[in-house]
């Protein structure tokens, strides 16, 4: 199959990769040509340009960009396809990426994988970063079968999971299990920064051991990917931190209250509940 892949990054790289390797051929786009150049020279994609005609040739083109290089590629990548050529996308957020692209092109079809790492870039591409990974399809009750079978199959054959969902629901989930942790992550950290007095804080840092380390470590990644989940997830996002903010209110009534019984049934709760939602059997 001619798979086109347009943003040769950390995820399109992969992605190229790991098809290229199970012999599809792969045609690449990217921003800057030397990343182009370095596409090709490195064996991850058999042609590249920084020209989205190229694309006129693939099958399947996968958008890989930046969730906000999104909708201009997409206007300028679609007057090069022929109507059967499958569109889909890795796009960390679904709602808004399925509302605007799937009523132009049909045989569009929203994905995420669920894999990645701290970096980005060409650079950062890796064999089998999908390798048993979820990768979310989702698919509207208008999206061609074939399109949903098509992109099934190839994120099958990275030996990813695929679980099929709705795009506002993938959207809300995100936000619970990685959206709202970097924001609250982050809100630890700024709030032990604000601590008035030197002293303390200097002697929080001495004290700090793997509990700290654990809960400050996804506020502490790269403001840019917070950034895009907000701005780009901003109702589910809200939606959360606001059920967080209830949630924190009733602990702090709870201990303020000194009702140590209250407090223990709440702890006790979310010690049965942990292992059950990260490890279900
Ligand atoms: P990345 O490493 O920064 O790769 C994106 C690449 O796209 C850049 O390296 C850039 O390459 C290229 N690019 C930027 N603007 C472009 C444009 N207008 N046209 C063509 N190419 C362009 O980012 P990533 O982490 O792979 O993320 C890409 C997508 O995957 C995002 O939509 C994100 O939501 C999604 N995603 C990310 C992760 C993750 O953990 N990182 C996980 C799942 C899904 P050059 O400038 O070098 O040409």
């Amino acid at each position: 199959m001619k798979i086109g892949i347009v943003g040769l990054g950390l995820i399109g790289g992969s992605l190229a990769i790991d098809w290229r390797s199970l012999g599809h051929t792969i045609l690449g786009v990217s921003r800057r040509p030397s990343t182009c150049e370095a596409a090709i020279a490195r064996g991850i994609v058999d042609r590249a340009s920084c020209d989205l005609a190229l694309m006129a040739e693939a099958e399947v083109v996968v958008l890989c960009t930046p969730l906000g290089a999104f909708l201009p590629t997409v206007d300028q990548l679609l007057p090069h396809l022929s109507p059967e050529t499958i569109v889909t996308d890795v796009g960390s957020v679904k709602g808004w990426v399925v509302e605007a692209i799937a009523p132009r092109w049909e045989n569009f079809v929203g994905g995420h994988p669920m894999a990645g790492t701290a970096e980005s870039g060409l650079d950062a591409a890796l064999t089998g970063l999908f390798q048993n990974c979820i990768y979310a399809i989702t698919p509207t009750a208008h999206t061609p079968s074939r399109a949903v079978e098509v992109v099934t199959q190839l994120a099958r054959s990275l030996q990813a999971q695929v679980y099929k969902c709705d795009p506002q629901d993938h959207d809300r989930a995100v936000a619970w299990i990685s959206h709202l942790p970097v924001m609250v992550s982050a809100s630890l950290i700024a709030s032990c920064m604000d601590e008035e007095s030197a002293t303390v804080r200097s002697l929080a840092q001495t004290l700090a051991s793997s509990g700290f380390r654990d809960t400050s470590r996804v506020g502490g990644g790269n403001p840019e990917l917070g950034v895009m989940m907000a701005r780009y997830n901003q109702a589910a996002v809200v939606r959360s931190l606001q059920g967080y903010r209830q949630q924190l209110d009733a602990i702090l009534q709870t201990i303020e209250a000194s009702d140590w019984d209250n407090l223990e049934t709440l702890l006790g709760q979310t010690q049965r509940d942990r292992p059950a939602f990260v490890d279900p059997a």
